[in-house]
């Protein structure tokens, strides 16, 4: 099997967003209706957007997944149309999304700037692969949203496909997770997924798309917010002359002076600080470095004596796990560091981490001495 090679991911050579856009300050604001539902809804909306001078692409989707056949499923060809009239009434740029090599043809034909690729596409790689086929020779920008399900090498699998297709001009779209249990958001947004594609893909910009991961108005502040504390580059929000007579995503969607508020209230803190600020973190960034130091020989320190246990309970015939001894050694540890003011949650999780390794290294000297 072909392992994962990190080396390979960080070499990709990504367009950024600056080169495709000609000039935007950050956030990159993309905004427009879920879907494209009349002429006249698409160019209200799209002259209420170009009205914002921090919104430079519009949105629409043309064709709908939708989970059951029978709803709203778009406009097609005719919404590609009314998109191309807003596109020459406003000077806004455009992007649809696309789920097949058709839609592809399509899109281009009707002077689509942008692609995007949906969460329900993004699933499949044999839909992945033949719209990287389908991509070709296309000199067009790609965004590529998050899989619906938390998997982070499908998101990564599919970038690769359309970046193999020959298109550096890619972008990936956090829109959240799937999720059984239903909590606050409509997808939970899982941060630590898109911070480790940034990890990996360094130069990859990345959109969060507050929308999808909220699914109501009154949270897309604090997401967007979220998304800018988190560096990252645009934002993609479904905006709507009407919303609540919208067809489809009603309770997300806000209006041109809802989106203006909306941006109005975002924060933009700055990846760095001045001087004095710089130097300030840097004594308590040293102070982090020696407390993780000490960890990791206290852990290291840890582990030599549980070898020597390991050897011993071995002379002695005696078992690995000795299950009173855990649970009271948890019990213990949960009570001190709750004391201590910590969660019991990262705690346990912590603990059980250290059990299991524990664990692992006496079963190996065993396992050593029985030879
Ligand atoms: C959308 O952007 O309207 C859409 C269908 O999103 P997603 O693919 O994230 O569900
Ligand atoms: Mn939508």
């Amino acid at each position: 099997m072909r392992s994962f090679n990190f080396s390979y991911f960080c070499a990709m050579n990504f367009t950024p967003l600056t080169q495709w856009i000609d000039s935007y300050d950050r956030p990159l604001v993309i905004a427009g209706p879920c879907s494209a539902e009349t002429r006249s809804q698409v160019l209200t909306t799209a002259r209420g957007l170009a009205a914002l001078p921090r919104v430079k692409v519009f949105r629409a989707g043309v064709w709908k997944p939708r989970t059951r056949p029978g709803s709203f499923e778009g406009t097609g060809t005719e919404g590609l149309k009314w998109m191309q009239e807003a596109k020459q009434q406003t000077g806004l740029l455009t992007t649809v999304e696309v789920a097949t090599p058709k839609h592809v043809q399509e899109a281009l034909k009707y002077d689509t700037d942008i692609l995007w690729i949906g969460a329900r596409t993004v699933v499949n790689p044999f839909s992945m692969q033949e719209l990287g086929e389908s991509l070709r020779g296309v000199n067009v920008p790609v965004m590529i949203k998050n899989p619906v399900n938390p998997d982070l090498k499908l998101w990564m699998g599919a970038i690769e496909r359309v970046y193999k297709s020959g298109i550096t001009s890619i972008a990936a779209i956090h829109r959240g997770f799937y999720h059984s249990e239903k909590g606050a958001y409509r997808n939970v947004p899982q941060w630590e997924i898109p911070i480790e594609l940034m990890r990996l893909m360094p130069g990859l910009p990345i959109i969060c798309d507050p929308s999808h991961i909220a699914g109501k108005r009154e949270m897309l502040l604090a997401v967007a917010q979220q998304s800018m504390d988190l560096e990252m580059d645009g934002l993609m929000i479904e905006t709507h002359c009407n919303p609540e007579k919208a067809l489809t995503d009603a309770e997300q969607q806000i209006n041109p002076a809802q989106l203006q508020a909306l941006l109005d209230a975002l924060i933009l803190r700055s990846p760095r600080g001045n001087r004095e600020f710089e130097r300030n973190l840097q004594v308590l960034r040293s102070e982090i470095d020696g407390l993780d130091y000490e960890l990791i020989q206290l852990l290291a320190k840890r582990m030599e004596i549980v070898a020597e246990m390991g050897r011993y309970k071995y002379d002695h015939h005696i078992t690995i796990l000795q299950l009173d001894r855990w649970k009271s050694l948890f019990a213990d540890r949960i009570k001190k560091g709750e004391k201590a003011g910590l969660n019991v949650d990262f705690l346990g999780a912590l603990l059980k981490l250290v059990h299991e390794q524990s664990i692992e290294i006496q079963t190996n000297v065993m396992n050593k001495t029985h030879d």
